[in-house]
């Protein structure tokens, strides 16, 4: 099972793909999260996609492609993936479809309205990618590894317009694009987790 999910910044996919990616014994495989984690490392890939995500910008595609197909041809992704925040432009869905045949790809839809509230008060753990939010962590401690919960540089206020404005430039038109291709999934990204989490079930059946 390869599969994709799509949706807005802040529209819940980094959740609802760690639900999925349990429940089907599916590698998680989240671009942005593997970013985040070269940037930690200080490796030489964090520090030039760094200034990219900082200003709400995608990293250039040869960068993330890189990346990307490293990961896809580990052991582990032999029987199925699933990718979040991959691909974010034509380009980047082109490329993939040379290497892998996507089996599905769920679209969460969002009021884009709503959204850069939820990312102001997102809080990730950068050493396990756990997300949550501040009303759910008040102690500020990560849930699964019991590291500090951070706020992401990319989610202030004046970032998220820009990541709101690069995906419907740029990512929104997949949906078209894997619509026409005949594995779109639509699925209420604006209801309770546990509600998207059953929405998606049932599509994947
Ligand atoms: P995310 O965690 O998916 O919201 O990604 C955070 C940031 O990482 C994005 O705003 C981009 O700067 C960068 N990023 C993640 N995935 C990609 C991708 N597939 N292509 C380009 N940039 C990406």
């Amino acid at each position: 099972m390869n599969l994709i999910i799509m949706g807005a910044p802040g529209s819940g996919k980094g959740t609802q793909a760690a639900l999925i990616c349990k429940a089907h014994s599916l590698p998680h495989i989240s671009t942005g999260d593997l970013l985040r984690k070269n940037i930690a490392d200080g490796t030489e890939l964090g520090k030039q996609a760094k200034s990219f995500m900082d200003a709400g910008k995608l990293v250039p595609d040869e960068l993330v492609l890189a990346l990307l197909k490293d990961r896809i041809e580990q052991a582990d992704c032999k029987n199925g993936f699933l990718l979040d925040g991959f691909p974010r432009n034509k380009a980047q869905a082109d490329a993939l479809g040379k290497i892998v045949t996507i089996d599905t790809a769920l679209n969460l839809e969002t009021d884009l309205n709503k959204l850069a509230d939820r990312m102001a008060s997102r809080r990730v753990c950068l050493k396990c990618g756990y997300t949550t939010s501040a009303q759910d962590a008040p102690d500020g401690k990560c849930k699964v590894c019991g590291d500090t919960l951070v706020i992401r540089d990319d989610d202030k206020r004046e970032v998220v317009e820009n990541r709101l404005k690069v995906y419907a430039e740029n990512t929104a038109p997949l949906v078209q694009y894997y619509k026409e291709k005949g594995v779109l999934k639509n699925i209420d990204g604006m209801q309770t987790i546990e509600q998207v989490n059953n929405a998606i079930e049932a599509a994947l059946k």
